[in-house]
């Protein structure tokens, strides 16, 4: 079902039209009320009444992370703070977290949103949707939450963590739809295999995961393993959260933008240049109706491309494609780039060998070097150590096969790699750089 179908069906030439008007709303906005976003324009010699049609957006300077940083945490609101209410922020792994304020009318906006990826993906009213994403300054929790309510659908509030808790309360409300990270999904379905309860036991008819990247060979394993159709889910909490795109469960191919509000552009991450539609490279964003807390131009570091082709499901929005990796997750090793979603590739194709794996990365001396750890089967783990031995030389030729770089392979036993309740930590680098 689309929940709003006059935008999410608009003709292209009126979304632009829609779109310019925003944009240079957004621009006046920003430039106006912000001292950064002035002092940014000044420099780069662009006034707001510079921007005369949507291929003037390319004029206006990118914003990173760094900029939000530097004006932490409130140096880039429009709006005084009696007009926001609510902020979230982001792990922040490095450094100071990233904080991300909304007006009334911004949490209505991402509702809205949400509503409509919900909608995207099949979940509808009368549904039982099992709320999985982590709740408090973590967009996913929330965000779900208020999209799900708004679509008229009956929310469990449950957050992460206690997975046997979960299954049980899956069991006994009769949960129709799963919102998880697809890591914590996985982790849910083995956990149901320790407890003897069988998906046939649930009523799950969608997940919907995302938060982190996940390969398609990921996503035939939840539905095999939890019986339900998994549907991709994108958003970062720069932009707003959760329901930034998402994929139709028509064509389970590509997440439709919700460009009325959310305008994508591609461009070549070293030199900067927009490339041309269907070309791959960093996805950067341009929020053309968020009050508090806008962004223009903002370098997601998130890899894809834009699927300009008309989809079967009747929305006019463009799809991008999976995620297939971050400019800065990329690891550069011996020089060739690793993205941890083509190892996972390898391995989700290889019989017997579980989705559970960590990627460590060390230096010795000046040699960079890769070790992927991965979980076996019980059953394998217990076979005799010649095979053992062929199958972990087995990934490692596939592996260097497909990026071109040799790497130790380490088969572990079954859950030895740390689960998540959350997002997934696939990387672990010691090298200091
Ligand atoms: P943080 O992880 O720092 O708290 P966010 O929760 O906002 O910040 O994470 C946003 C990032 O998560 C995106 O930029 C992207 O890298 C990743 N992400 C979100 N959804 C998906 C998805 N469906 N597929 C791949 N990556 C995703
Ligand atoms: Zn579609």
């Amino acid at each position: 079902m689309i929940w709003n179908e006059e935008f999410e069906t608009l003709p292209r030439e009126e979304l632009e039209i829609l779109q310019l008007k925003r944009l240079k709303d957004l621009v006046q906005r920003s430039y106006y009320r912000v001292k950064p976003y002035r002092d940014k324009m000044d420099e780069a010699g662009i006034k707001p009444e510079h921007i005369r049609s949507l291929a003037d957006l390319q004029k206006l300077p990118f914003t990173t992370k760094d900029f939000l940083r530097d004006n932490y945490p409130f140096g880039l609101f429009t709006l005084p703070l009696d007009q926001v209410v609510r902020v979230h922020a982001s792990s922040g792994t490095t450094g100071k977290p990233t904080v991300v304020g909304y007006t009334k009318r911004d949490i209505e906006t991402w509702a809205e949103v949400m509503a409509r990826a919900l909608a995207c993906g099949g979940v509808h009213r009368g549904d039982v949707v099992h709320n999985a994403y982590g709740y408090g300054l973590f967009t996913g929790g929330l965000g779900a939450h208020y999209g799900a309510e708004k679509l008229g659908a009956t929310v469990v509030p449950i957050s992460g963590g206690q997975t046997k808790r979960q299954i049980m309360i899956m069991q006994d409300f009769g949960s129709n739809v799963l919102l998880a990270t697809p890591s914590y999904a996985l982790n849910i379905a083995e956990t149901m295999e320790d407890m003897g309860v069988d998906s046939s036991k649930l009523s799950l008819r969608v997940g919907i995961f995302g938060a982190e990247p996940w390969s398609e060979n990921m996503r035939e394993e939840v539905e095999k393993k939890l019986g339900l159709k998994a549907i991709d889910i994108y958003g970062l909490s720069e932009i707003i959260g959760p329901g930034v795109s998402m994929e139709c469960i028509e064509a389970q191919h590509g997440m439709h933008i919700f460009e009325d509000h959310f305008m994508p552009e591609i461009i070549d991450p070293d030199s900067g240049q927009v490339l041309p539609l269907g070309e791959k490279g960093e996805l950067v964003f341009t929020t053309l109706t968020k009050q508090a807390f806008p962004l223009i131009r903002y370098r997601t570091k998130d890899i894809t491309r834009l699927i300009a082709e008309p989809c079967i499901c009747g929305r006019t929005f463009m799809r991008m494609e999976k995620i297939t990796g971050r400019t800065d997750d990329m690891l550069i090793i011996r020089g060739v780039n690793v993205f941890p979603t083509q190892v996972e590739h390898v391995l989700m194709g290889i019989e017997g060998v579980e989705p559970h794996y960590q990627i460590i990365v060390n230096r010795e001396g000046s040699m960079d070097t890769m070790e992927v750890q991965v979980e076996v089967s019980e059953q394998l783990f217990s076979d005799e150590v010649k095979n053992l031995e062929k199958l972990s030389k087995r990934i490692q030729v596939e592996i260097k096969d497909l990026i071109g770089s040799s790497c130790k392979i380490t088969l572990v036993e079954p859950k030895t790699i740390q689960r998540s309740e959350g997002k997934a930590k696939r990387v672990i680098d010691n090298r200091k750089i």
